[in-house]
């Protein structure tokens, strides 16, 4: 898999679906804005966002504009089509990324645009925003 680039997975395979608790992300991200909810009682971040604080129970949230850089936590790459429709997007890797800002929260996307061999845990990475196909999600590269 040498010099492969990461792919996006296929965009058919995406349906937003939003509610009170998640549409200030997506209305952010439509905006190139990665935000994350913060509890305004004691300050833990949740994500994905929660009606209710697993810290204090409060459902009082701050969406907090971040930097948009982070860390990968942990990562796969997907070589193999399960489906026909994916071979097309063959390999992409999706990627658990800890937000810079965020206190420790963690964010579910995918490295895209680098050889799947450059990643590693513990790479820097910053969000790029795509918009191709349908709503806006944030993926992740590596940082310079
Ligand atoms: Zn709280």
């Amino acid at each position: 898999m040498t010099d492969l680039l990461a792919k996006r997975p296929p965009r058919a395979f995406f349906t937003l679906s939003t509610d009170a608790w998640t549409k200030p992300f997506w209305d952010a991200a439509a905006e190139h804005r990665l935000v994350a909810p913060r509890c305004v009682d004691c300050g833990h971040f949740r994500l994905p966002p929660t009606p209710f604080c697993p810290q204090c129970r409060s459902q009082k949230i701050d969406w907090v504009t971040l930097s948009g850089r982070g860390t990968v936590y942990s990562y796969t790459v997907v070589a193999r089509a399960v489906l026909p429709d994916m071979e097309a997007n063959l390999p992409y890797v999706p990627a658990i990324v800890e937000l810079e800002g965020a206190g420790g929260a963690r964010l579910i996307s995918n490295v895209v645009d680098v050889p799947v061999e450059a990643v590693r845990v513990g790479s820097a990475v910053r969000v790029v925003w795509d918009d191709e196909g349908g709503p806006t999600v944030p993926r992740f590269t590596l940082a310079d």
